[in-house]
């Protein structure tokens, strides 16, 4: 039957990329929750006054979100224009963490992250020959999903995250490179440690430290979590 695999991790844990990854080699689909995070806050920004919690919270939930869920080519699209880059600009990351902090807005994403989760995993699944959902995030393995098959925390020591943050941002990882990511970095994994755990896995939540492996060796890791 449909499984169900939560991912969580901070900022340059390689989350994203490796949950990816995970879900391709299994035939899974994808969910990708920090995107739906960004474009909450691409449509707060572009429809409402981000310091206005309660207009951020109806325009959130107007939102005219499509998530594509193909762990090849995930796609975002707000309004029924592709947000993928948008989503990824500085602007969104910096403002990112404040959105998110909003329990009205929370509570909302997390409806839609259900829905699509029991939409791939439940019966109708099963009748379209679906194979389930790789969903990853900050609040996966505690809030949306507890109740999933298998439940990972991905993390890196800071040293390791900073230096794939900063390759990914800046495309290099000398001192300076990494220099400039360090304050966007550890504000963000500080502001939404406050309101999701994924510092400390839960219980019942086996960690993966993927500070000593390559990118193969994570996804291997991974892996074997699921057919343990
Ligand atoms: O994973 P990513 O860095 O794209 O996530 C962007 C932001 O979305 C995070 O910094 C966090 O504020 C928020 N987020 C969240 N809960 C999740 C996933 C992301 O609060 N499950």
């Amino acid at each position: 039957s449909p499984v169900v695999i939560a991912i969580d991790g901070p900022s340059g844990s390689g989350k994203s990329s490796v949950s990816k990854a995970v879900a391709a080699r299994l035939g899974l689909a994808y969910l990708d929750t920090g995107a739906m995070y960004r474009a909450a806050t691409v449509w707060g920004m572009a429809t409402a006054d981000l310091a206005d919690a309660g207009a951020v919270t109806t325009a959130v939930r107007a939102m005219p979100l499509v998530m594509g869920l193909d762990p090849v080519a995930p796609g975002v699209e707000l309004d029924g224009k592709d947000v993928a880059e948008t989503i990824r600009t500085t602007e969104v990351t910096t403002n990112v963490s404040k959105v998110a902090s909003n329990l009205d807005v929370r509570a909302e994403l997390k409806r839609l992250q259900r829905e699509i989760i029991d939409q791939e995993s439940g019966a109708q699944a099963v009748q379209s020959g679906g194979r389930g959902i790789v969903a990853e995030g900050r609040d996966i393995t505690t809030v949306v999903a507890p109740d999933a098959d298998v439940r990972v925390l991905l993390t890196a020591s800071e040293e390791a995250r900073l230096r794939r943050r900063s390759l990914e941002v800046h495309g290099a990882d000398d001192a300076s490179a990494v220099e400039a990511t360090k304050d966007q970095v550890l504000r963000r994994d500080q502001d939404d440690a406050k309101v999701t755990q994924f510092l400390v896995a839960a219980d019942g939540v086996v960690t993966v430290d993927s500070s000593d492996l390559d990118f193969e060796q994570t996804v291997d890791a991974v892996l074997a979590v699921v057919t343990q």
